[in-house]
């Protein structure tokens, strides 16, 4: 339920005038609604525990309370923010980057995994080049905590983005007890995702201290507005002929295309590719460099089209995506909001079409639409209007 007062500008957060010229360069107009309600506590150190729709801006929640509150001093790290995958990561980062562009003393780091360890601990061991945020993923950091490299007695923000996600994965959750347990016992923590079932939310607030609570608490009102939502039933042989006629047919920006596995995105992608669609493939089994290459061409628009496992599932936001498409459906409900919600961000409009070829597939279609309260439509033989997505 959203309580409190609410401000209508980014002026009546009273942030320092760094970040509103900064949120202006971004071309913010106004806080949206979770923005509204979370900012002006979560910049007093209020513990904060947040559901919110996808694409309303949840980041610069934790990006815009964190810089107001930091004090940059040599060596100290203050905030520490992880997530679940080093893409998302890596976007954080650059939020950060964005967000503190007028702040020239504030310096964001980003570590994680199938990268060389010893360059982050370089880094860290310097006072003129330790960050005073530090970004990254479970494995990494805690092997960075474990060896010493990375010393928390400072932090005063312990931020987990995609909370549900981390907390939920067993390894994961064990990474960020040990991290969380060499943090100061005084300090904010602020956690985020689209999807906090009731299950996980006491696993989060063991972390917190009588934080403030925003669940949206209509699990329908998670209903992405903008969006349309169709499916298309059809064997399995028919889904590679059926994607070429709608990649063809359909007017999009730019496309991401969810796969079930690394060998079905690789196999797509070159499929896409011979028949000359300008398409690029993500997932979690190549090397880390060439990862974050990916993920970099795809936003900067190199490509319109990207095969991904769910890997890009949640998080990441790349503002010219307007389809989606489930070549395979994920195997849960939740799954679905989070990859169909890369289309449409920011209550923009957007298109999600998701091909149904077996009776498990059905299934999850049926429990998606009474989970999300939700009507997903056959896709119409006529296509759909461009104007509307
Ligand atoms: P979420 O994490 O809630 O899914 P993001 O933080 O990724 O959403 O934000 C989605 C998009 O909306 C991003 O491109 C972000 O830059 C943009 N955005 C966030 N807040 C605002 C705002 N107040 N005005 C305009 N755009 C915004
Ligand atoms: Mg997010």
């Amino acid at each position: 339920s959203y309580v409190g007062i609410h401000a209508t500008t980014f002026y009546d957060f009273l942030l320092k005038p760094e970040l509103i010229r900064a949120i202006k360069d971004c071309g913010f107009e106004h806080p949206s609604e979770v923005q509204q309600v979370c900012i002006p506590q979560s910049i007093l150190g209020t513990d904060v525990l947040c559901q919110a729709k996808s694409g309303l801006g949840k980041t610069a929640v934790f990006v815009l309370s964190t810089l107001q509150q930091l004090e940059p001093s040599p060596g100290k790290i203050s905030t520490i923010v992880i997530c679940h995958t080093r893409e998302l990561a890596y976007q954080i980062k650059n939020e950060y980057s964005r967000f503190s562009k007028y702040m020239p003393d504030v310096r964001t780091e980003v570590f994680y995994g199938g990268t060389d360890i010893k360059k982050d601990a370089e880094k860290l061991k310097n006072k003129e080049t330790c960050p005073h945020i530090v970004v990254g993923t479970p494995g990494r950091l805690h092997a960075l905590v474990r060896e010493k490299f990375l010393r928390l007695n400072n932090i005063e923000n312990f931020v987990i983005d995609e909370c549900d996600k981390v907390l939920e994965s067993f390894d994961m959750r064990r990474d960020i007890q040990d991290i969380f347990r060499s943090t100061p016992h005084q300090k904010q923590v602020m956690m985020f995702s689209a999807t906090l079932s009731q299950d996980i939310r006491p696993i989060c607030k063991k972390f917190m201290q009588n934080p403030l609570e925003i669940y949206v608490d209509d699990e329908a009102k998670l209903t992405l507005h903008g969006l349309q939502q169709y499916y298309i039933k059809l064997s399995e042989a028919e889904k590679n002929r059926k994607l070429s006629e709608l990649l063809d047919n359909l007017e999009f920006n730019q496309v991401i295309i969810f796969v079930k596995s690394t060998a079905r995105a690789n196999e797509l992608n070159n499929l896409l590719c011979q028949c000359n669609f300008p398409s690029i493939a993500v997932h979690s089994n190549m090397a880390q460099e060439e990862r974050i290459a990916r993920y970099r061409s795809f936003k900067e628009f190199n490509k319109r089209i990207c095969v991904s496992t769910d890997v890009f599932g949640r998080g990441i936001d790349i503002e010219r995506i307007n389809l989606a498409i489930n070549y395979d459906l994920p195997n849960e409900a939740d799954q679905y909001l989070h990859r169909v919600g890369r289309a449409g961000r920011f209550g923009t409009k957007g298109l999600a079409i998701s091909f149904v070829s077996s009776s498990a597939d059905e299934e999850i279609l049926s429990k998606i639409q009474d989970r999300f309260d939700v009507k997903i439509e056959d896709f119409p033989e006529e296509g759909v209007d461009p104007s509307t997505y």
